[in-house]
């Protein structure tokens, strides 16, 4: 193929995968943007395979074999394990571009001079970024997994190591560049291996609620990662996808850094959210107050009686895939002139957006949807605030609780409401290990069972009243 023309199929490739960024950014252009990226990426595949001298056979059992086990995963994965699964992706393409830069270096027939120091400097940045991005996805992928616990390993002097690591590879960076190739092979290897230390060290410092920061962030750096495997192989739409899935991560991570109050720098540093050899703090001592629980038909009443409704997602909902009754429960009481919403915190769920996606398949409107920010000020004019499989989003002691780990975060101030209803199974803590005084408190209802379960015979009761009141 012409370079002219790939030059102009990767520019058109790189502009559709602008549009699907900004198409995702939006519920209601989502499926348009995952549209505009899919067609980017078979042109980005298709004009690289033809304009690259490969060998076609080899090409297709990768692509094959690849494709039956991304399509295999991506089928059977479920909602609530989508941040391993991204985190898994993510070590991939850490891994790539470390096995990128020590292919490009050993490449024979690279150019003297200046051309070659600068090519070196490249895959000296892509191995060290590609190494800290594929231990930190690793270990990322355990600690969702459960394989690695979830609590942050706090060393002491933990930044002072951090430093030490990167010195030590700037060092052996300045070792590789115009040494003899076996010499530049050692350096470059054993500078992977303090790579990967660094990654593995920054992500087990960083622990609990933490977490989805963590996966946005090995996201950015999987970008940064593709970026510098472009560099190396001087293919610039790899440049330009790596820089954009590069600065979304980063954005995506200080938009949530800001809605869980935490310091953006401090998440690149790795091991915040808890104090300098601080094991965390859980929350001072029992809640005062009393747990009064509820039943179905009890919510079931309250919500016939009500006129402003608030349904609060989180987790357990996920699990417990309560999202299509519950679609169901919000129709049933707006076609009776109730107001009924739904609240959206930023990290409800286990993965950034996850219970837009859930309620948008359930059909529920984008304009009963909203966000924190906005509806938190209706809580107090609401009637009834029904929580449903979620726990940490409206933990109150993270408003005035400052020994609670998760002090500083902004959440959704259900308590406020008249009546807030909290269906869940029993009194365990939520993703941080930390007890909520919500529960106790004078004006919350505990609706305990399976989330399905329950929302199934609120609405059977519902429907039941109804038609018996129509008889
Ligand atoms: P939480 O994990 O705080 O709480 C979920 C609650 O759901 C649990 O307390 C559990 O209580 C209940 N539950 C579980 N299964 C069921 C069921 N079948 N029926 C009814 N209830 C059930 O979830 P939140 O959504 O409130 O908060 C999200 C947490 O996850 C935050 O700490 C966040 O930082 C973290 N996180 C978020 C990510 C993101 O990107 N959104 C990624 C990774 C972590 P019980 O066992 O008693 O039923």
């Amino acid at each position: 193929m012409p370079e002219s023309l790939s030059i102009v199929a990767y520019l058109i490739a790189g502009i559709l995968f602008i549009l699907s960024l900004a198409g995702l950014s939006a519920q209601e252009s989502s499926r348009r943007g995952n549209l505009y990226g899919i067609i980017g990426m078979l042109l980005a595949v298709a004009v690289t395979v033809l304009s690259q001298g490969m060998h076609y056979g080899m090409l297709a059992v990768a692509v094959g074999v690849g494709g039956i086990i991304g399509v295999t995963l991506a089928l059977r994965v479920q909602m609530t394990s989508m941040p391993e699964l991204v985190a898994a992706l993510h070590s991939f393409v850490g891994l790539s571009a470390v096995l990128v830069g020590f292919g490009s270096y050993l490449m024979p027939g690279t150019e003297g001079g200046t051309e070659q120091v600068i090519h070196e400097v490249e895959v000296f940045v892509g191995v060290f970024i590609g190494a800290v991005t594929f231990t930190g996805s690793v270990i990322a992928f355990g600690k969702l997994r459960g394989i690695v616990g979830s609590k942050p390993l706090l060393l002491p002097a933990r930044h002072w190591l951090n430093s030490l690591l990167v010195i030590a590879c700037v060092y052996l960076g300045w070792r590789f560049v115009g040494a003899e190739q076996a010499d530049g092979v050692r350096s470059l290897g054993i500078q992977a291996g303090i790579a990967g230390l660094l990654g593995i060290h920054l992500v087990m410092g960083i622990g609990g609620a933490d977490m989805p920061v963590v996966v946005s962030m090995l996201n950015s750096y999987s970008g940064w990662a593709a970026a510098a495997a472009g560099f190396m192989l001087s293919n610039d739409l790899l440049i330009i996808t790596g820089a954009l899935v590069g600065s979304s991560g980063a954005i995506l991570s200080y938009i949530m850094c800001r809605a869980m109050n935490r310091s953006f720098i401090s998440v690149i540093l790795g091991g915040f959210g808890a104090e300098e050899g601080k094991k965390p703090a859980r929350a001072a001592g029992e809640p005062e107050g009393e747990v009064v629980p509820i039943q179905a038909t009890e919510t079931a009443d309250l919500l016939r009686d009500a006129k402003n409704v608030i349904i609060i997602p989180g987790y357990g909902m996920a699990v417990a895939h309560a999202q299509y009754p519950v679609y169901e429960i919000a129709e049933w009481l707006r076609k009776r002139g109730k107001n009924v919403r739904f609240a959206i915190h930023p990290v409800a769920g286990r993965l950034p957006g996850h219970m837009n996606v859930l309620l948008a398949e359930a059909k529920v409107p984008y304009d009963i949807v909203i966000e924190m920010e906005e509806i938190n000020e209706d809580f107090p004019e609401t009637d009834v605030a029904m929580v449903i499989g979620a726990n940490d989003i409206v933990n109150p002691g993270a408003l005035d609780d400052p020994s609670s780990p998760i002090y500083g975060m902004p959440v959704l101030e259900v308590w406020k409401a008249k009546t807030t209803i909290v269906m869940k199974r029993s009194m365990a803590a939520g993703y941080a290990g930390v007890e909520n005084p919500l529960f106790y408190k004078e004006n919350t209802r505990m609706l305990f069972g399976d989330a399905k379960k329950n929302v199934d015979a609120i609405l059977t009761f519902l429907r039941s009243d109804a038609a018996a009141a129509a008889q």
